[in-house]
């Protein structure tokens, strides 16, 4: 029977927020804004560029010309193509229609990203794949 309270909305996060040791150097970002959000919702983590393929730890890569490379070279764009999908997938399977990504990231920033490095105005491939889905994306400096 129900409780009279509807379930709670789901919402995609960024694993890396939640304590789990994904990024580029094998460790992690974790963020109390972050974790609290399984409070009120319930909480879908995802690493893009983990569920693309890539490995962990790995280089450090950055958006050019179209393409996502690596800081030794390696042309990245499939993996982190590849993680976007999943990601939006996932946000369509589970009804999600908000996504919390961390900052700055090339696959989950969304209001800046480094470019030759330096921070320019920009989303990551997965940050802008969930807008174009129509996933409002929000960092965890926003919360
Ligand atoms: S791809 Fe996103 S979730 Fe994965 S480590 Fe980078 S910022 Fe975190």
């Amino acid at each position: 029977m129900s409780n009279g309270t509807g379930p709670k909305p789901a919402i995609v996060v960024s694993s890396c927020l939640l304590g789990v040791r994904c990024n580029h150097r094998g460790s992690a970002s974790p963020s109390s804004k972050a974790l609290r959000l399984a409070d009120t919702f319930r909480v879908l983590p995802v690493c893009p560029e983990t569920v693309g393929g890539l490995p962990t730890p790995r280089a450090a890569a950055e958006r050019r010309e179209g393409r996502v490379v690596a800081d030794d070279g390696t042309d990245v764009t499939d993996a982190y193509a590849r993680g976007a999908a999943a990601t939006v997938e996932l946000a369509r399977a589970s009804g999600a229609r908000e996504a919390v990504l961390k900052a700055r990231s090339p696959s989950c920033g969304c209001h800046q990203i480094y470019a030759a490095g330096r921070l320019v105005d920009g989303e990551g491939v997965t940050a802008e794949a969930l807008r174009a889905a129509g996933v409002r994306v929000r960092s965890e400096e926003d919360l």
